[in-house]
């Protein structure tokens, strides 16, 4: 018998169905079966599996849907902690309450479509186009939520999808601290405010280079097709639907 033959689990070799090449079984996830306790090997490895998760979970419904569930978790957590607070912290709870999430899923998406037929996919903040990507550290340009009002709880009226760098920069400032800015702004350096003005409206021209298909989009877009848009290219080209469905 040759000895090369080791009948360890580590050195044993499977193909992965993906990308075809020959690894040892622990860079394969495990599964169980149906109705039994046996467990068997993905077709696909690790890494393979991984960026198949990644593709997913980029698509804009994916995308998203976790946006959503990091909004409501974070609320659950914050109404857990009230509790934890609550002996003789009444003022501490009143302040977590503000933070409460009341708004479904529906109306999540109904309101990111709002955002999206007036500004596209920029950024409100940063005037930049943002993006979906998975699987990487930290992006920049990735979509994300928050509060328009930081005072007041998320809810349909009070959130807004900005960038990632436009959310860590945005930190506590007030609404109001804003107004007060654009108050003086607008009195004391008049200049510099029509300026601003012009590179806000610059900004946006360029973000609109899908202008006519943005209106037809969430015309024309249902829930399930929106579900099955793969990529931003996909959701875009339903903005070429004309009014019999068809794709110019
Ligand atoms: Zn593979």
């Amino acid at each position: 018998m040759s000895n090369k033959v080791v009948y360890l689990e580590d050195a044993k070799v499977k193909k992965c169905n993906i990308c075809e090449q020959e690894l040892p079984l622990t860079f394969f996830h495990l599964r169980k079966e149906k109705g039994t306790t046996r467990k068997t090997h993905y077709g696909h490895c690790r890494e393979c599996r991984r960026k198949l998760d990644n593709d997913r979970l980029s698509k804009p419904y994916e995308y998203l849907k976790a946006l959503y569930r990091g909004v409501r978790d974070r609320q659950k957590k914050e109404k857990e902690e009230t509790i934890y607070r609550r002996r003789g912290k009444r003022l501490m709870e009143s302040m977590n309450m503000h933070k409460e999430c009341r708004v479904s899923f529906n109306e999540f998406l109904y309101r990111f479509l709002d955002q999206y037929k007036a500004i596209g996919m920029m950024c409100p903040l940063t005037g930049k186009k943002m993006t979906t990507i998975r699987g990487e550290k930290w992006v920049p340009t990735n979509m994300t939520v928050d509060r328009i009002d930081n005072d007041v709880m998320y809810t349909y009226h009070n959130i807004m999808f900005i960038s990632n760098e436009a959310n860590q920069q945005k930190g506590a400032i007030s609404l109001l601290s804003i107004i007060s800015l654009s108050f003086w702004l607008k009195h004391l350096v008049k200049h510099k405010y029509k300026g601003y003005e012009a590179m806000f409206d610059n900004l946006l021209d360029s973000a609109m280079e899908n202008a006519d298909n943005r209106k037809r989009i969430t015309k024309h877009l249902t829930e399930e097709d929106f579900k099955n848009c793969k990529n931003w290219s996909e959701f875009y080209d339903i903005g070429k639907k004309d009014d019999e469905g068809r794709i110019d």
